[in-house]
């Protein structure tokens, strides 16, 4: 049977192919090979991928000035909910139907079929809606989703089923440090440039199941679903050092910034600006701390729970 159905994959109409956790391309059937321009083993990054096929003019159309600044915005919503559908066009001139199906541990399974077929029309306008709806989730600046967005994410996380009280993961509030001052001391431009930098440098150590947007000027949101607090803490720190080591501004090579961090525990039955409210409220510690560090919230709920549990049994 596993054997009929690796037959019947391979040299189906549709387009098929599976990704691992780290968005590694392990799978992919003779039709989504030809499609991509993939030789027949050949193991890479769907960030590689697209980006190969963006620079030799094949594969998926992308109508972007900056490819880099696409691949964020797509990357930062790529495996982020259960089930995803889209439409896209190849250079070919094939237009496809993709779906996205997402395992809880980051696996994901793509089946695209051709629609070509469908008028001309219908497809521009169904694609101005798309356009439209990614650009309502987007942040210009920096790619990154934005606020609307990723509050939308927190909400559908803390309202998912399952036990009320259990801890589902942590949000982070990232904050650049003194950014007043360098806009005032460097102009919008070196400001501009930091925030893209640091957009840049932030998503490199966020996962596929993590959701990293801008929530305001220089406030960043990191939601780390499934994370125990040290896992949290882990990620968080590296992000501090690689921040350290940015130097965003050429001209000036000694150019360098930090930012704070506050990091709260996400219940299933919290509410999303109850959350927020507290890991900014651990932000502020960092900041009164001096800075570039990371600072968890008191828990003092998460206490209380533990000694009515102790004293009903
Ligand atoms: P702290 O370390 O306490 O966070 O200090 P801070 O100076 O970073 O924080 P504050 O909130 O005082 O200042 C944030 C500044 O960010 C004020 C505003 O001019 C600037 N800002 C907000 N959005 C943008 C933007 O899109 N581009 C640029 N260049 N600056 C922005
Ligand atoms: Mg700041
Ligand atoms: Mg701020």
């Amino acid at each position: 049977m596993t054997l009929q159905l690796a037959r019947l994959m391979e040299h189906a109409g549709n387009l098929v192919a599976v990704f691992d956790p780290e968005d590694r391309l392990r799978f992919a059937n003779r039709a989504f090979r030809a499609a991509w321009f993939i030789s027949d083993g050949e193991d890479l990054l769907w960030s590689e991928l697209m980006r190969r096929n963006y620079h030799a003019r094949q594969g998926t159309v992308i109508a972007a000035a900056d490819f880099e600044v696409w691949l964020r915005s797509t990357q930062a919503r790529r495996g982020k909910s259960g089930y995803r559908a889209f439409e896209t066009d190849l250079h070919d001139g094939r237009w496809l139907w993709m779906t996205e199906t997402m395992q809880p541990d980051g696996w994901m399974l793509c089946v695209a079929s051709d629609i070509s077929s469908i008028r001309a029309d219908e497809r521009s306008l169904r694609q101005d809606r798309d356009f439209a709806i990614k650009a309502s989730q987007t942040d210009e600046l920096t790619g990154l989703p934005s606020r609307r967005y990723v509050m939308g994410k927190l909400g559908e996380f803390v309202g998912s089923s399952g036990e009320v009280d259990e801890d589902v993961g942590c949000l982070a509030v990232l904050d650049i440090d003194n950014f007043k001052y360098i806009n005032d001391r460097f102009g919008h431009g070196v400001g501009d440039a930091v925030l893209k930098d640091f957009a840049i440098t932030i998503q490199r150590h966020v996962r596929k199941t993590d959701t990293l947007g801008r929530v305001g000027g220089e406030e960043f949101m990191l939601i780390l679903p499934n994370t125990t607090m040290a896992d949290a803490e882990t990620i968080v720190q590296r992000m501090l050092v690689a921040v350290r080591h940015s130097r965003p501004v050429s001209e000036q090579a000694s150019f360098r910034y930090t930012f704070s961090a506050g990091l709260a525990w996400i219940a299933r039955s919290d509410d999303p600006s109850d959350v927020y409210r507290r890991a900014d409220l651990a932000l502020y510690a960092a900041k009164m701390r001096g800075r570039d560090q990371l600072s968890i919230e008191i828990q003092p709920h998460r206490s209380l729970g533990a000694t009515a549990a102790a004293s009903s049994e």
